[in-house]
C-alpha cells in the first residue's frame, strides 16, 4: 500500500511555480513578501519550461492510483476513487496542485473534507455519490481546498483570523496562474473561463476546535488541530477504523512550509502529534497527489523535520528565497531564513 514516490511533478515545477504563486500570496496576505516578487498581472520573469510542463502531464496517472478502480461518479475534471468502503477520494489530476478532497459517507450523514479548487462542479460529484446531508469540513483555508465551499450550506472550520479572512474569497486576478495553460494538463471544464475563476465567499456555520467529534452514523470523526502549515489546519481521525485524513500537514510530495502564515515551531509540534498517532493507523489520506499513504511515513516526517530544524540536512536552493529538503517520499519547501525561527 505504500507507493514509492516517483519524482513528483510538483517537485519539478516548484522552482518556477512558486515564483508564479508567490505574488498571489503576497497580494492575498499582504505581509512577508520580498521586493523581488512580481506583481500580479505582470508577466512573471520565468514560466516553467515547456519540457517541465510536458513532464508534469506525462507523469499522470500516478502509480498509486493503480491500487484503486475509478468510480463511475467521475467526470471530465474529477476522478473519484473509493479508497475504503464509503470513503471517496475526489481527485483533480489535471491541475498542477493535484488536490484530493474526500467524501466520507456514514449511515446518517456525510462529511466532505475539502471542496477543491472550485474549478469543476464538486457538488455534482457529491450528489452522484450520496443522497445524505453533507457537511463540509475545511482541512484549512488555502484556496485550493475551499474553492467549492460556496456550493454547500454547512461549512465547518477552525475560526482563526486567517480562516475568517480566506472565507471572504479570492478574486480571479489573484488566481489566474492556477488556471493558466501552464498549470493545467487539459482544458478547463466546459463553461469555465480562466478570467472568471475565483474563490467565492462562504460563511463558517460551525467553528471547530480540537477534540470535536462528528458522528455520521457508523463512523466517528475526531478533529485534530495541527497548526503549522497554516494556523487553521486540522486532520480528521477515525480512531476505530485507524484512518487519518491529514490535509496539507502531510502528503507525498513537496510540503509547502514557506507561506507567511506558516509557523514552523507549531508545525513541529503538530508533526510530533501525527507521529504518535502512527502506530494505531491503517492508512493516511492526504490532500494532494496520492491517497492511502503508509502511516509509518508520519514517523519519518517527524524525524526528518527534526533533522532539518536542527541543521543536520543541507538545503537545496530552489527559487525566490525558498529552499527544499528532499527525502525519499516527501520534501519540505521552506523560506531560506527558516532557521531564524524560534526553534531549537
Ligand atoms: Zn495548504
Amino acid at each position: 500500500m505504500t507507493p514509492i514516490m516517483q519524482e513528483p511533478a510538483r517537485t519539478r515545477l516548484i522552482p518556477e511555480m512558486t515564483k508564479l504563486l508567490f505574488p498571489v500570496l503576497c497580494l492575498a496576505i499582504s505581509v512577508g513578501c520580498s521586493e523581488s516578487a512580481n506583481s500580479v498581472g505582470e508577466q512573471p520573469e520565468s514560466y516553467a519550461s515547456a519540457a517541465d510542463l510536458e513532464t508534469f502531464c506525462d507523469r499522470l496517472p500516478r502509480a498509486a492510483y493503480a491500487n484503486y478502480q475509478k468510480h463511475e461518479a467521475s467526470d471530465d475534471w474529477f476522478e473519484v476513487y473509493e479508497v475504503e468502503p464509503d470513503v471517496f477520494a475526489i481527485y483533480e489530476p489535471f491541475q498542477w496542485q493535484e488536490v484530493i478532497s474526500y467524501l466520507i459517507v456514514g449511515s446518517e450523514s456525510a462529511v466532505l473534507f475539502d471542496t477543491g479548487n472550485g474549478i469543476g462542479d464538486i457538488k455534482a460529484v457529491v450528489d452522484r455519490l450520496t443522497d445524505r446531508s453533507v457537511r463540509v469540513i475545511n482541512s484549512h483555508s488555502h484556496f485550493d481546498h475551499v474553492g467549492g465551499n460556496y456550493q454547500f450550506e454547512d461549512i465547518l472550520s477552525v475560526s482563526t483570523v486567517f480562516a475568517r479572512d480566506r472565507a471572504k474569497g479570492m478574486r480571479s486576478d489573484e488566481l489566474l496562474m492556477e488556471v493558466s495553460p501552464e498549470a493545467l494538463c487539459k482544458g478547463l471544464p466546459e463553461g469555465v473561463r480562466r478570467e472568471d475563476h475565483q474563490t467565492r465567499p462562504y460563511a463558517i456555520s460551525k467553528k471547530l476546535v480540537d477534540g470535536n467529534v462528528l458522528d455520521i452514523g457508523g463512523r466517528k470523526l475526531q478533529v485534530i488541530r495541527l497548526p503549522g502549515h497554516s494556523d487553521d489546519s486540522i486532520a480528521l481521525l477515525d480512531r476505530d477504523a485507524g484512518l487519518l485524513w491529514s490535509g496539507d500537514s502531510f502528503y507525498e510530495g513537496p510540503i509547502w512550509l514557506f507561506f507567511p502564515e506558516t509557523d514552523l515551531a507549531a508545525y513541529r509540534e503538530s508533526v510530533a502529534k501525527l507521529a504518535l498517532l502512527a502506530p494505531e493507523l491503517k492508512a493516511v489520506f492526504p490532500a494532494h497527489n496520492t491517497p492511502g499513504a503508509d502511516p509509518a511515513l508520519l514517523v519519518k516526517l517527524h524525524d526528518n523535520l527534526d533533522r532539518v530544524l536542527s541543521g543536520k540536512v543541507d538545503p537545496m536552493p530552489v527559487s525566490d528565497g525558498n529552499v527544499e529538503f528532499r527525502f525519499e517520499d516527501f520534501s519540505f519547501l521552506m523560506r531560506e531564513d527558516y532557521n531564524r525561527l524560534p526553534v531549537e
